[in-house]
């Protein structure tokens, strides 16, 4: 396996991180997608072992560390429970980077220690039924009233809703049309006028309490203001950074783990005499699934170091989230092919791994939109291979 330069505490985190998840969170990642049961106190263990503050600074409760750490936490994690690695994702991605980034230091010092400490999670939110791909339909909107601001709409497809203690809410603070009229509040659970509304349940991925939001008349005060109309660009630079630390290392992590179990199947079941693995057609399909991995993980380790050394490019975090997607769908429908009809039982893990990473080439900026923006980089003179 390609073995990247990993420092002393950079090669602890990956190893306890990987001993933690194997023994603590693998036992019960089956029954957690099965009853859709979200895996709570495994987020209690990782702010324990100081990973829910990985990526803030020490002033607020963190450690400091980077984008590639995250990477290397959330990969391991996710071997062994996908779930578990969304919800990590959650407390130490985009939100809580957007507070640290563009909050008033009120704001980070009310949220962030409590998100270092495993207590708090901020749901991210941003879509609506109009407004998926092109953020400039957002139509939720809140107006002035006084020292508050009244929020009526809906939001849709919002990991973690139903788990959540505070919500980044991006709504039309302003009647100009498009992007410039877009700004964002954040919102507490038990704000009156604020309600969970439907439970959606996606194909994978089934354990993270995604739901709707409602706003009916639902007043939060001003101070809550965390970007005002026009700086929505602010907080999707905040994205940018996440695209790489959320949503890669799990379809990586989720890709290993279906490898393997791949492997294990070929050697343990015989066909027409002989171990499956004998048969050079599917030893083949192997050593092109570790090829796939191999590749993604180079060029996501290399653009998490990038992102670090502020060295990354408008393309780096498009290229790479757009590989590794599209490889941990290829590795993971592969796996199901070796495994025959045990890999669509849901005795076995193979149809899990397939369905907790199918969404992830839709979350957090589709393929396609990624596309649009290399090919826009590479059409302005901006990108050179
Ligand atoms: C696992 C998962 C977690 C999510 N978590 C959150 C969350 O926490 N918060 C949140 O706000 N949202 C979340 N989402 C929603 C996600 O952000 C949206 O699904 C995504 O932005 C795409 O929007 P859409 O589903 O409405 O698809 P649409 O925008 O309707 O797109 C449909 C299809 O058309 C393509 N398309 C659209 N426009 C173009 C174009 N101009 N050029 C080429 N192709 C185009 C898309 O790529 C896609 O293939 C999550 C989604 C998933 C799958």
């Amino acid at each position: 396996m390609f073995e990247p330069e990993l420092n002393e505490q950079q090669r602890l985190m990956q190893e306890s991180a990987r001993k933690l998840a194997e023994e603590r969170f693998k036992p019960g990642a089956a029954r957690a997608d099965r009853e859709h049961a979200p895996p709570l106190g495994n987020i209690k263990v990782l702010a324990e072992h100081g990973f829910c503050g990985m990526g803030l600074p020490e002033a607020y409760g963190g450690s400091g560390l980077g984008v590639f750490e995250m990477v290397l936490v959330i990969e391991q994690i996710a071997r062994a429970c996908a779930n578990t690695a969304m919800l990590l994702s959650g407390t130490v991605g985009a939100s809580a980077r957007a507070i640290l980034q563009v909050g008033s230091e009120a704001q980070k010092r009310k949220y962030l220690p409590r998100v270092a400490r495993g207590e708090l999670l901020v749901a991210w939110s941003m879509s609506e039924p109009n407004a998926g791909s092109d953020v400039g339909a957002i139509a939720t909107r809140a107006l002035r009233d006084g020292e508050h601001y009244v929020i009526n709409g809906a939001k849709l497809w919002c990991s973690f809703a139903s788990l959540a203690d505070v919500y980044l809410v991006m709504m039309r603070l302003d009647p100009t049309p498009g992007m410039k009229g877009i700004g964002a509040l954040l919102v507490e659970r038990d704000t009156p006028g604020f309600s969970i509304g439907r439970r959606l349940d996606l194909v994978g991925l089934r354990a993270t309490g995604m739901a709707e939001l409602l706003f009916d008349d639902c007043r939060v005060p001003a101070e809550n203001l965390i970007i005002p109309a026009g700086g929505i660009g602010k907080i999707l630079a905040v994205l940018e950074a996440d695209r790489i630390g959320g949503n890669p290392p799990i379809c990586l992590g989720v890709a290993g783990a279906a490898f393997d179990a791949a492997v294990r199947h070929l050697k343990e079941r015989s066909q027409f005499g002989k171990p499956l693995a004998d048969n050079q057609g599917l030893q083949w399909k192997l050593a092109d699934m570790a090829i796939d991995i191999e590749a993604a993980r180079s060029l996501l380790y290399r653009t998490a170091q990038r992102v670090d050394a502020h060295k990354n490019s408008m393309t780096d975090a498009s290229i790479a989230k757009t590989f590794v997607n599209e490889m941990a769908i290829r590795v993971t429908n592969q796996a199901i092919q070796l495994a025959g009809a045990s890999g669509l039982a849901e005795d076995f893990p193979f149809e899990r791994y397939f369905r907790d990473v199918r969404g992830m080439a839709i979350g957090y900026g589709t393929t396609e939109i990624l596309r649009n923006t290399i090919a826009r980089e590479i059409l302005a003179g901006r990108y050179q291979p």
